[in-house]
């Protein structure tokens, strides 16, 4: 989490430029407000560390790059319909550029085939009581964005759906977004309790 946000490391390609339109966008919406109140999406200068996506029939809807977790609205929601890896070229519909990590949500969703939900936040009690937690923790520390750190995740990713990536933050899935996002929060409260004792 020592790295500072410059923005994303990949180019956009608009597939149709226009406002999502999507009956789970609300759903998202909650869970960013939920997280940034928790502290699990704490704000920066160009905007909050941390990313949300729910996976779509054509693709996923994340967050867009770059945004106040608590200021998000639908048209800051971008639906990515296809990742190139090799020329760094992420294709979507929205209005926005989308997440710096759109990379690593498109492999996961592609290794864990049940997995509907990807919530990524910066939580600091956890990241200090991980190892003590018992979680599951990226071996290196990897660059933000990059298809490293999207490697470093796949290595330990297995079945498990809570994991740490090592000095940065926390990736939460479920088969829906409620249960990704109740997990992290339970994880939270895990965290500071035992930080307490
Ligand atoms: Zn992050």
């Amino acid at each position: 989490m020592n790295e500072v946000y410059t923005g994303v490391k990949f180019d956009t390609i608009f597939v149709e430029k226009r406002r999502i339109k999507n009956k789970k966008a609300n759903e998202l919406i909650f869970w960013a407000k939920k997280f940034s109140d928790a502290g699990l999406m704490p704000s920066h200068s160009k905007g909050s560390y941390g990313n949300l996506s729910f996976k779509t029939r054509n693709g996923f809807i994340i967050t867009k790059a770059g945004k106040r977790a608590d200021e998000l609205k639908i048209e800051d929601l971008v639906n990515v319909v296809d990742c190139d890896l090799n020329n760094k070229k992420v294709y979507c519909i929205g209005l926005f550029v989308p997440s710096s990590e759109t990379f690593l949500h498109w492999m996961i969703y592609k290794e864990r085939k049940n997995i509907k939900a990807i919530f990524h936040g910066h939580d600091k009690i956890v990241l200090e009581n991980a190892e003590k937690l018992n979680l599951l923790i990226t071996e290196k520390e990897q660059s933000y964005g990059t298809l490293e750190l999207c490697y470093e995740v796949l290595k330990i990713l297995g079945k498990s759906k809570y994991l740490v990536m090592r000095n940065h933050g926390f990736i939460s899935l479920g088969e829906s977004m409620d249960e990704a996002g109740m997990l992290a929060i339970e994880v939270h409260e895990k965290a500071k309790n035992f930080s307490l004792k």
